[in-house]
């Protein structure tokens, strides 16, 4: 029996690992300039944590969790979101006590879901949360930053953003009567999904895709005449700044969100590029949500977005920036007995100039080395053979056009830095 990954848990291959770090490095590069700092937990936390936190009844918790008791007999379950985790860490560690956070942390989610395109059993995310700010100021800025992420990716015209209010949670228990008063007098006219939801998360069925209870809904009570005048201040704030910061959005009285401990604003940044698995960010306020995990009080709110999703939207409107294929600029070819000179050039190079350079650790003949060269995307190689070693020179060969020219080796730095100066 071949040895084989899980399903829905993909291996990342070295081609397409540069689009991730692509991704990465510009999402934690912006990070950095709104003042984030990271923060990073266990992938594994106690089950209990993530029942608390997302709520029984949800699909998550439902179904979703890869969960296990460990060799004491303790319930732990594989993280299947951020938040949890992230505000128990920042609890633990004493992040909250009368201070402001702005944390973002990265890696790998696990949900037992039906893995389809741009959705895994093993996914990725970029989370980011916020602690200590109740004002619509900070559900803005998150906002807003996400807007400039999807400008600086090429991404602003595939993704649209969509912003909800939720109210408080005794306002979405209201709401949550009134909603089950309604659809219980017309259940048989239900989908069986919608059925089965009513008696354990009937906001869920806003979600439904159902035209026959999308129907229905249209004359159902809506969550906005619910929601408490706090709340709708904060909405009309954060509409307002959105307004003023040029940020478009479309305000969907549908849109709930799946997870339990959010109040007040929600939202998620859609595309219709990707087909049926069009959220790329999601995110909103859980101002209840430390408490509930045994903290003081403490407003929040956060995101998250789906890197297996953004790389293929990336991928799919080619905003891939050419330089993410190349991993190499320069080739050091050593041909015939130069193994020590050829390594000690390498090392020289490698101090003087930020270039990633590869050296031929295989051997062979000339033709060989810049077959490799060629496959390795390098610009540039540097060819060394015994000659060269002898006169204190390197061949310098420009593969793109297959020009080339002897160096002497202490003018070698100076070529390569005039090269890739001109460039940029
Ligand atoms: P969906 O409605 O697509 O199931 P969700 O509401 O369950 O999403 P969240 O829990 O809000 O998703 O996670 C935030 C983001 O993480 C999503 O918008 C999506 O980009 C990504 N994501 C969630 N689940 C998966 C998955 N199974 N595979 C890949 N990406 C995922
Ligand atoms: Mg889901």
């Amino acid at each position: 029996m071949k040895l084989q990954s899980i399903r829905g848990m993909n291996d990342l291959l070295p081609t397409e690992s540069p689009s991730w770090q692509y991704l990465e490095k510009t999402v934690s590069g912006l990070l950095a300039r709104y003042g984030y700092s990271e923060i990073r937990f266990p992938i594994v936390e106690s089950t209990e944590l993530f029942k608390r936190s997302i709520g029984e009844v949800t699909d998550i918790v439902e179904k979703e969790m890869y969960s296990f008791d460990d060799r004491n007999g303790d319930p732990l379950t594989l993280r299947p979101e951020g938040t949890a985790g992230c505000v128990r860490a920042a609890l633990q560690n004493g992040l909250l006590h009368n201070q402001l956070q702005r944390l973002w942390y990265a890696g790998p989610m696990f949900r037992h879901e039906r893995p389809q395109k741009g959705r895994l059993r093993q996914f990725h995310q970029i989370g980011v949360e916020t602690f200590g700010m109740d004002g619509p100021q900070i559900d803005a800025e998150l906002l807003v930053f996400t807007a400039r992420l999807w400008a600086e990716l090429g991404l602003s015209e595939a993704v649209t953003l969509q912003i909800n209010s939720l109210g408080s949670a005794a306002d979405r228990a209201r709401y949550r009567a009134a909603l089950i008063d309604y659809l219980a007098a017309r259940r048989d006219q239900l989908d069986e999904d919608s059925q089965r939801r009513l008696a354990s998360n009937p906001l869920r069925i806003l979600d439904s895709k159902s035209d026959a209870t999308q129907a229905l809904l249209a004359g159902a009570p809506t969550l906005g005449d619910f929601i408490d005048q706090p709340s709708r201040d904060h909405f009309a704030q954060l509409c307002a700044l959105l307004d003023a910061a040029g940020v478009a959005y479309q305000v969907n009285p549908r849109l709930v969100r799946g997870l339990d401990y959010y109040s007040k604003t929600v939202f998620e940044w859609v595309t219709d590029a990707l087909g049926a698995q069009g959220t790329v960010c999601a995110g909103g306020r859980y101002d209840g949500l430390v408490e509930q995990l045994g903290g003081k009080p403490c407003p929040a709110v956060g995101l998250a977005m789906g890197v297996e999703r953004l790389v293929l939207l990336l991928d799919e409107l080619g905003q891939l920036p050419d330089s993410v294929a190349q991993q190499v600029d320069i080739y050091l070819a050593a041909v015939g007995d130069v193994a020590l000179p050829a390594q000690q050039l390498a090392e020289q190079l490698r101090s003087a100039g930020s270039w990633r350079l590869q050296l031929d650790c295989a051997g062979g003949s000339f033709k060989s080395q810049l077959k490799r060269a060629d496959r390795s995307g390098a610009e540039l190689a540097v060819i060394l053979g015994e000659d060269e070693v002898a006169a204190g020179s390197a061949v310098v060969k420009y593969l793109r056009n297959g020009e080339q020219a002897s160096v002497e080796q202490s003018e070698l730095a100076g070529v390569l830095t005039a090269h890739f100066a001109a460039k940029n």
